[in-house]
């Protein structure tokens, strides 16, 4: 960093906020991806003030800024591509208010999911987003990648839940968007358009969540199949039952032998696929729910049917989702982790056509995930001498994926990784118009650069 902007960013971060030691850069230099991209310095936001003093500041000496919670991102959306500082929000972490007659919270960014879980359960309340990384993920993240999970079958993702925003522009200036009411039709919405933003627009300062009542009691129901079509064919039957799941997961044979060496949980040898469902609700309502599902399984096929109606069961039936992505990675030395959405009627076509692209580039893919949102986590399982291989079955998936109407992310974002493939999937036009809006929000393309929209 040359003298006099590191002088500047000191002087706007705070001293004891600006860090360029080579150690603290390479903290900061990766994240769930494992590519590592140092950035030049570090600062660790504090409040608004020095946020805004260290954008303006950054934006004077034309310096890039990389919006950072967690790291848990799995696209590479916190990595510092162009150099530039790094902009730690996680130490930003307090609930600011919970209110309970309005049913909403607002909090900083740096605020972990599943502490607003919690706090909002404290209240009586509940706070449904549940990415699986809900224990280290902070909200920032979440709004900034609209994160999904396993409950957005019934409830919907990180986006349907946010009322409002506060966040910073590239050059300091701060604004307010949305309201602390479920109804607004003011103006523009920006909060949405904020929402999935990936950092590349503004830097999230304070967030108003929208609470719901805690339901009183949820069941799970799972249905082992050895037959990948009727476990498909058994999700569509979950899904027309006239029953809302909070979530419907689906896992395939190559996941489930790599959770059973991993995990030894007794699935057996035949299985091909197993579905998971969760409902829930008042308990007289769930109790009839969860034996409606269980029968619909049997009905379609599976060999095995299981019902469990009390956490420590549901928790053992939940053990082998759970168990995946660990088990997974043990396939392999090397893996390319894909989350491509398909309409749900598609569902079949596309794990037919998964194995189809396995045979083609002799490579190991192992699919589980959101099955009720038509979500798979497509892992391609690979060695270095692979590579190349690996590079194209991701390129196969991503073609049929769109050619059965889907899209190439449901709830990782574009980040780095899928920058090559934007152009496939989106309108021209809409692209041109987006690249006009990032122009808007950062006319020098200093706030977080290189992500989500490819160059013209
Ligand atoms: C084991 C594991 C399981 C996961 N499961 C899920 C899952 O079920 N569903 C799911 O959707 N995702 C999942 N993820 C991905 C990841 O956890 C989410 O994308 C999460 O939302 C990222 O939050 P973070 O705080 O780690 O953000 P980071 O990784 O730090 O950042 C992610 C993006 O958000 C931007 N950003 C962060 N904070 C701000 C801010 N305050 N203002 C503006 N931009 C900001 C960054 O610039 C970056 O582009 C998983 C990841 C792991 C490792």
């Amino acid at each position: 960093m040359d003298p006099d902007v590191r002088q500047a960013l000191r002087q706007a971060a705070g001293a004891e906020n600006y860090r360029d030691a080579p150690a603290e850069r390479l903290l900061y230099a990766s994240d769930a991806t494992g590519e590592l991209h140092p950035p030049q310095a570090v600062v660790r936001a504090v409040d608004e003030a020095q946020v805004r003093r260290v954008l303006a500041a950054c934006t004077r000496q034309r310096v890039p800024v990389v919006p950072r919670g967690s790291g848990s991102g799995l696209t590479g959306g916190a990595l510092a591509v162009a150099g530039g500082v790094v902009l730690d929000l996680a130490g930003l972490n307090r609930i600011l208010a919970l209110n309970a007659a309005d049913h909403t919270a607002t909090v900083q960014p740096g605020v972990i999911t599943a502490d607003l879980q919690a706090a909002a359960e404290q209240a009586g309340l509940f706070y449904p987003p549940d990415p699986a990384s809900v224990g280290f993920s902070t909200i920032g993240g979440n709004v900034a990648e609209n994160a999904g999970g396993l409950r957005a079958v019934k409830y919907g993702v990180t986006r349907d839940y946010v009322l409002g925003l506060k966040a910073a522009l590239m050059d300091g200036r701060v604004f307010v968007s949305g309201a602390s009411t479920f109804k607004s039709v003011v103006g523009y919405d920006l909060t949405r358009l904020l929402v999935g933003s990936e950092g590349t627009l503004a830097v999230l300062l304070e967030i108003t969540l929208r609470l719901l009542p805690r339901p009183e009691s949820k069941a799970t129901v799972s249905g082992i199949f050895s037959d990948m079509d009727q476990a498909t064919a058994a999700v569509q039957a979950l899904l027309m039952s006239g029953i809302i799941p909070t979530a419907v997961e689906l896992m395939d044979q190559r996941t489930l032998r790599a959770v059973e060496e991993f995990a030894g949980l007794g699935l057996p040898p035949q299985a091909r696929a197993m579905v998971l469902a969760d409902v829930d609700g008042a308990p007289e309502v769930v109790a009839r729910q969860a034996a409606d599902l269980a029968g619909i399984l049997a009905k379609r096929g599976a060999d095995t049917v299981e019902a469990a109606h009390d956490p420590r069961a549901a928790e053992r039936l939940w053990r082998a989702r759970r168990a995946a992505g660990p088990a997974v990675n043990r396939l392999a030395t090397r893996k390319l982790n894909e989350d491509i959405v398909v309409p749900l009627g598609r569902l079949g076509e596309m794990t037919a056509r998964l194995c189809r692209v396995e045979q083609e580039r002799g490579i190991v893919l192992a699919a589980f995930g959101h099955a009720g949102d038509g979500n798979l986590h497509v892992n391609v399982m690979f060695e270095p001498h692979q590579e190349e291989a690996a590079h194209q079955a991701v390129s196969d998936i991503f073609a049929h994926t769109l050619a059965l109407g889907g899209s190439l992310s449901g709830e990782h974002g574009v980040g780095i990784r899928k920058l090559g493939y934007v152009g496939a999937e989106m309108d021209p036009v809409a692209l041109e118009l987006m690249r006009g809006l990032k122009a808007v929000f950062d006319p020098l393309n200093l706030l977080n650069p290189g992500k989500l929209l490819p160059p013209a």
